[in-house]
């Protein structure tokens, strides 16, 4: 079977601008090439059994030749792989694409090219500034501002200046003082609005807005650094009025979420969209206990129990595993009433087109215990060590139940001293925790000793709040335990807290 090269453009950095067709091929890729400016969220949808190549490499400043790239793409298609070609942008806006196609064309290997968003457009975009506007402008350029060391740059500025366009430079940031001067000397007005916009569409955007005279002495002042472009025209005017991406409430904050490691999608990427800088941590990993002859045995004797009781989405998960090993279906459970802890473990239930009948108005394992309408035996599928509040309320009140282990919570991280310092130093203000083995978790991970007085512990509900307030952190709890209301207490504990970034405040 031949192999096949897709060229993929990743997008500017912000992962929700790679494209629906590009993360359609990165899903069915066999090996991935990879380049230094692919954000981090892109590279975490690669599927793990797929290789990885990274060519982007700098760390003694030399980066995989172009050549050997062109090699590798070659030779990998030829072995019969399905091989995708990741690079930042757009791969055909000074991403080298066409030569890495030459070589796949000559040797008459099948190719495909997916457009990216390129950063020419979208970090001025994110910037506030249309790359066109009607008033304003007629056409937009885009140049690269690359300069061979020791050569003079080789740009026609009194053509760009006769056009009256939006200039738009890449690897410009060396040569930007020489850019500015050759448009200054080549006639263009020293007040022509100007503006840098430096790893835009992330969470680290940093944007120097001035006029072409100003540029350099301001760029150099705020210290940007590559990857950063250079725009030029009246368009960069409106960067004021337009400048939405740093309004966003949570913009510039930097939020720990540790969740469980295959759970952790959802809330960050809501943070995301609101702004902040979110780092992963998968500090806890839960583990089907597997096999689980004391699940089966009280599955095959359902009529024994009146109720079935899940905490947490993982308990389902277990649960629908060994109905299916059992060959059994929804059918099966028509006479046993179910409960969910909280809104994400009823959604658990309704992936498997199973209605909870009873959720607790308060998501948590005391209320749970105590609202259960129950009448009969009860059997709960839930975590190795499960909150006693559950059984202690049944126990209250006298009803019968069996209480099954189904998986169980790892917490096998490698100790993390860069964590650990950077939550030290105040440098992550704020760590999401989702369940008290999210703070065990992170505690495993940074040690128990680590000095946690700077950080703010944002707790989904008052059994997590009770384990982080073990460990010195600054409590606050959701008012209600779902991912909404987290998302809502990152935003006022943020806007209750002043912070600068990069040295510039927002
Ligand atoms: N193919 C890419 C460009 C590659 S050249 C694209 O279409 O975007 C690399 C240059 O792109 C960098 O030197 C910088 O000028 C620009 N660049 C890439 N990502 C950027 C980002 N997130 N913010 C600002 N500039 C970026």
């Amino acid at each position: 079977m031949g192999g096949k090269v897709t060229l993929v453009g990743a997008g500017p950095g912000d992962p929700g601008l790679l494209t629906l067709k590009g993360r359609e091929a990165l899903a069915g890729a066999d090996v991935v090439v990879y380049d230094r400016l692919v954000s981090p969220a892109i590279l975490a949808m690669i599927p793990p059994e797929a290789r990885t190549i990274d060519v982007g490499k700098e760390a003694s400043h030399h980066k995989v030749p172009q050549e050997q790239i062109n090699l590798i793409l070659l030779e990998e298609a030829l072995a019969g792989h399905n091989v995708v070609r990741l690079k930042g942008g757009d791969p055909f806006v000074f991403g080298r694409g066409g030569e890495e196609l030459e070589a796949l064309a000559e040797r008459g290997v099948p190719f495909e090219e997916i457009p990216g968003i390129t950063s020419a457009i979208a970090a001025p975009a994110y910037g506030g500034i249309p790359v066109t506007h009607r008033d304003y402008c007629s056409s937009v350029h885009i140049i690269t501002g690359h300069q061979r060391a020791g050569k003079p740059l080789t740009i026609d500025f009194e053509a760009l200046v006769r056009t009256k366009g939006t200039l738009v430079f890449l690897m410009g940031v060396t040569a930007m003082p020489a850019i500015v001067e050759g448009l200054l000397e080549a006639g263009m007005d020293p007040d022509t609005p100007a503006a840098m916009v430096e790893n835009g569409t992330t969470s680290t955007q940093r944007q120097c807005d001035a006029t072409l005279a100003t540029l350099p002495e301001r760029a150099a002042a705020m210290g940007i650094h590559s990857p950063a472009i250079i725009l030029v025209g009246q368009v960069c005017a409106l960067a004021e009025r337009f400048c939405w991406f740093d309004h966003l409430p949570l913009r510039g904050q930097r939020i720990l979420v540790t969740r469980p490691r295959d759970r952790a999608g959802a809330l960050s990427d809501r943070l995301r969209a609101l702004g902040a800088d979110v780092w992963e941590y998968p500090c806890i990993e839960t583990r089907p206990i597997w096999p689980c002859p004391a699940m089966t045995a009280a599955l095959e004797h359902l009529e024994n129990y009146r109720w079935l009781v899940f905490t947490s989405p993982a308990g389902v998960a277990a649960f629908r595993r060994t109905l299916q090993e059992m060959k059994k279906d929804s059918r099966y459970l028509s006479d046993v009433q179910l409960a969910a802890i909280g809104s994400g473990t009823a959604r658990a239930l309704a992936d498997m087109g199973l209605i909870a009948d009873y959720v607790p108005p308060v998501y948590d394992a005391a209320h749970l215990g105590e609202g259960l309408p129950a009448e009969g035996k009860v059997l709960i599928l839930r975590a190795e060590i499960g909150s006693p509040a559950l059984t202690a309320a049944l126990e209250s009140r006298s009803i019968p139940y069996d209480d099954i282990p189904v998986y169980r919570t790892v917490y096998d991280n490698p100790r993390s001293e860069q964590l650990r310092s950077a939550l030290e130093a105040g440098e992550v203000p704020f760590v999401t925790f989702t369940s008290a083995s999210t703070v065990k978790g992170l505690l495993a991970t940074v040690g128990a000793d680590a000095d946690l007085s700077r950080v703010t512990a944002l707790c989904i509900g008052k059994q997590t709040a009770a384990e982080a307030r073990k460990h010195n952190m600054t409590i606050k709890i959701a008012a209600q335990a779902t991912i909404d209301a987290l998302v809502e207490l990152a935003q006022d504990a943020a806007s209750s807290l002043e912070y600068t970034f990069g040295g510039v405040m927002l």
